[in-house]
């Protein structure tokens, strides 16, 4: 039998069983007593890029979190390739390593080593995670750095980069150690507006070469052009998902409507 998705704008979105790439099932995160994440189901097939919206506060972070364990759910399950991420109780740091290698992820803040050169923060993660040799990861890490258009700035240190150049040199980072899925928390959202363009039209590349994606942001460009589903959650849940097209121009909640006005009128 297959799993239907309600789209509540739209068509139902039916992927079988297992063809999730990721999937949260039933995910809940309780912070003291306060509901951050509140039973959220989603899933993102092979390829397919996931945006979620919504406003602040309303789980989207701890969710996100949660596909690689940075955020343990207290009850409900992430699967990959159908499979629990985590087999059962608290995972080992070898479980955690294979985990966080294959569900890559970039913040808000790229968290990049300020006394390295962008090239030296490439190759330590590949050494550490992988135990690339040193010369293996410098070429890897050249290479990653001439994708993301930052090919001059391989022996810079962060200071020396731009907030757009610097995440961009995070998303290479993530990208050196081979991920199958990426998840991104409000990558450009530190950023001017041009220097947060320059991320976006990386994260599109990378989109189009079918990298798995889930994305939580604020572009609504971005969201609709590049999204294959949108997802809007609040106070912890989510609200209504659906192809974004139709969930950002035709919502049928009135708790989307008010936060897409006030969106647009920011
Ligand atoms: P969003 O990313 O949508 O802004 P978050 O996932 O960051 O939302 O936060 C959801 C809720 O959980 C908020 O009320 C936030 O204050 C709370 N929260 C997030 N992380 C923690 C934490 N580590 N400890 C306690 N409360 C947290
Ligand atoms: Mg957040």
């Amino acid at each position: 039998m297959d799993t239907v998705i309600p789209g509540m704008a739209g068509a139902p979105r039916k992927v079988p069983p297992g063809e999730f790439a990721a999937e949260a099932v039933d995910i809940v995160v309780d912070f003291h007593g306060h509901r951050a994440v509140d039973s959220v189901s989603l899933g993102v097939a092979k390829g397919e890029v996931c945006a979620v919206i919504g406003p602040s506060g309303s789980g989207k972070s701890t969710l996100l979190r949660t596909f690689n364990h940075l955020q343990a759910p207290s009850s409900g399950q992430i699967l990959l390739d159908g499979a629990p991420a985590i087999r059962s109780g608290r995972p080992s740091s070898g479980e955690l390593m294979a985990l966080r290698r294959k569900v890559g992820m970039c913040f808000q803040s790229f968290n990049l080593f300020p006394h390295l050169t962008a090239a030296e923060n490439i190759v330590l993660a590949q050494v550490k995670a992988l135990g690339r040799n040193k010369s293996a990861a410098r070429e890897r890490a050249l290479q990653l750095l001439d994708r993301v258009g930052l090919s001059a700035k391989a022996d810079f240190k962060p200071s020396q980069c731009s907030g757009g150049q610097q995440q961009r040199i995070a998303i290479a980072r993530a990208l050196a150690l081979d991920p199958e899925i990426m998840l991104f928390d409000e990558p450009t959202s530190a950023l001017d507006p041009e220097l947060g363009a320059e991320v976006l039209a990386v994260m599109r590349e990378l989109a189009g070469t079918g990298m798995t994606m889930i994305v939580v942001t604020h572009e609504m460009h971005f969201a609709e052009d590049v999204a294959d589903h949108l997802v809007f959650m609040a106070d912890g849940r989510v609200v209504e998902q659906g192809q974004p097209s139709l969930v950002l121009r035709d919502p049928q909640h009135e708790r989307t409507r008010r936060f897409l006005r006030a969106v647009n009128e920011r």
